[in-house]
C-alpha cells in the first residue's frame, strides 16, 4: 500500500513531543508523502515543517495565511512568501480560503487576504491549498477574479457538488478528510461518489477530524490514519483500496511530484 496524506498540520504544538515519531509510523503505515501546511502568522510553525526535511524528503511545506487569521494579514506576509518561493522552501501556497462557519475574521479581511495570496500563487506558478466552509460560491469567485488558472487543492471538503464540479472544472484536486468516514456524512459521500477518478485526494487534517474509528477516542489524528479515509472512499467507488491509494497517489504527484525532486521543505 503507498498512501498520500494531502494535508496535515504538522507544524502545530500537538506535534512537538512527537513529531518525528509521528512521521515514521506514517511512513510504517504506508504512506509515502505528506503535504503540511504552515501558518505565517505564527514563527514557529514553518520551521516545525521544515525541520522534518533532511530526514523525510517527501514531506514537503506550504504556508499562507489562513482565513481564521487574515485580519493579521499584510504586505509583509507576501514578501515572506516571495522569499520561501525564490528558495524553493514551499511547493504551494496555502493554506488559505474562506471559513463562514467560524468567523475568526470579518468575510471582508478574509475576501482581501485570499485575493493577494491567489494572485501572488499565480504571479509564482505556485498551486494553492485552498480551505472553503460554507463558502463555495465566494470561493469559486475569488479564483475567477483573480483569473488563477495554477491549480491546487480544495482540502477538507465540505461543500456540495456543484462546488465540487466548478473547482474540478477550474483545474483543482478536491480532498476527503476523516469527515467522510462519520456517520452523518451521507451527503459527502454522495459527492464524492461523483468527483472524478482523477481529481480525488485524501487527508487527515491531523490533529483534527481524526476518522472512524478512532473518532471519539479522544486520540489525535496523525497521518498514519488517513488509511481509513481512503478504505470508504475506495467502498463508496467501488474501488479496492489498492486501486484508490495508486490513483490518489498518482493524482498527488502530479502536482507535487516528489519521487524524483524529493520534498525540498
Ligand atoms: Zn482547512
Ligand atoms: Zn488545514
Amino acid at each position: 500500500m503507498r498512501l498520500v496524506d494531502s494535508h496535515a498540520h504538522l507544524d502545530m504544538s500537538e506535534f512537538d513531543a512527537d513529531r518525528v515519531e509521528v512521521v515514521r509510523r506514517a511512513f510504517a503505515a504506508g504512506v509515502a508523502s505528506i503535504l503540511c501546511r504552515a501558518d505565517l502568522t505564527r514563527p514557529e510553525s514553518l520551521p516545525a515543517v521544515a525541520g522534518l526535511a533532511p530526514e523525510f524528503p517527501t514531506v514537503m511545506a506550504a504556508a499562507g495565511v489562513h482565513a481564521h487569521q487574515a485580519k493579521d494579514f499584510t504586505q509583509d506576509h507576501l514578501g515572506e512568501l516571495r522569499d520561501l518561493a525564490a528558495r524553493g522552501a514551499i511547493r504551494a501556497i496555502g493554506e488559505i480560503g474562506l471559513d463562514f462557519h467560524y468567523d475568526f475574521s470579518t468575510p471582508e479581511d478574509q475576501r482581501r487576504a485570499l485575493r493577494s495570496q491567489l494572485a501572488f500563487a499565480g504571479e509564482a506558478g505556485l498551486p494553492v491549498i485552498l480551505h472553503s466552509r460554507l463558502a463555495g460560491a465566494d470561493i469559486i469567485a475569488a479564483v475567477d477574479e483573480e483569473r488563477y488558472r495554477g491549480g491546487g487543492i480544495l482540502h477538507c471538503f465540505t461543500e456540495d457538488w456543484a462546488t465540487a464540479r466548478a473547482m474540478v472544472d477550474r483545474g483543482f484536486f478536491v480532498s476527503f478528510s476523516g469527515i467522510l468516514t462519520f456517520p452523518k456524512a451521507g451527503k459527502l459521500r454522495e459527492v464524492a461518489a461523483r468527483v472524478p477518478l482523477d481529481r480525488l485526494l485524501v487527508e487527515t487534517d491531523s490533529p483534527y477530524l481524526a476518522p472512524v474509528p478512532y473518532r471519539g477516542t479522544g486520540r489525535r489524528n496523525e497521518p498514519a490514519f488517513v488509511v481509513e479515509t481512503a478504505r470508504v472512499l475506495a467502498g463508496i467507488r467501488g474501488l479496492t483500496l489498492d486501486d484508490l491509494d495508486e490513483a490518489t497517489t498518482r493524482n498527488f504527484a502530479g502536482l507535487f511530484p516528489f519521487e524524483k525532486t524529493g520534498g525540498q521543505c
